[in-house]
């Protein structure tokens, strides 16, 4: 099986990868023992995920899948966008975060509280790479809901009303915008070999 290196060292997101892509032996950063961190300076979630898979396929002489993501509010055309886990400086708390955005939207009606949130997953070898997309519609809740989740979880809504925090972490990893980005990305490499 090809070896693969996945640049995270966050186990919940390497597991929602290995049980999709099936085909490979996954690795974490951690697994061969890479301290490498790429900083993610780019304007786009495309381009974030492609510098970080390059640059670590690069350095270790081996294929990477590298990801990015967050939460893009319409009525300011994006944003945090790509500065959904800094927006706020580098030691705030996903809560910090959360309540900031709440209070800017606060008293905004439903049809304003518009959102994506977006992932890019990124596979890179021998200078060619491909690029999975998964995006989820929903809406910035009015308060936080629901204790299952991070990040952002709490104030995502989806369409059907829940919040990304109020779904289980199985039913979650079943339809999140990093599954889509994945089966995306899957279907590519298999249509690419
Ligand atoms: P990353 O690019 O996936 O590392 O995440 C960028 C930002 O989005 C961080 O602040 C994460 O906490 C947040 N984020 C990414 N995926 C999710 C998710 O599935 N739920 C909630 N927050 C997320």
């Amino acid at each position: 099986m090809k070896k693969v290196v996945v640049a995270t060292n966050n186990m919940g997101k390497l597991k929602e990868i290995k049980d999709i892509l099936t085909g490979y032996q996954l690795l974490s950063l951690k697994d061969i023992n890479c301290k490498v961190e790429v900083e993610e300076d780019k304007e786009t979630f495309e381009g974030n995920s492609l510098k970080k898979a390059q640059e670590i396929s690069e350095i270790l002489h081996m294929p990477c899948i590298a990801d990015d993501s967050g939460l893009c509010i319409d009525i300011y055309n994006g944003w945090p966008g790509v500065h959904t886990a800094r927006f706020l400086g580098e030691n705030a708390t996903a809560k910090e975060r959360n309540t900031y955005i709440l209070e800017k939207m606060k008293g905004l009606p439903t049809d304003q509280r518009k959102a994506s949130v977006i992932s890019c997953i990124t596979y890179y070898e021998n200078g060619i790479y491909i690029v999975g997309k998964g995006e989820i519609r929903g809406r910035i809740a009015e308060k936080p809901r629901g204790d299952n989740g991070f990040g952002f979880d709490e104030i995502f809504e989806l369409e059907d009303g829940r919040t990304y925090a109020e779904l289980s972490k199985e039913e979650k990893n079943k339809i999140s915008h990093r599954r889509l980005a994945l089966q995306d990305l899957m279907t590519k490499l298999e249509n690419h070999v």
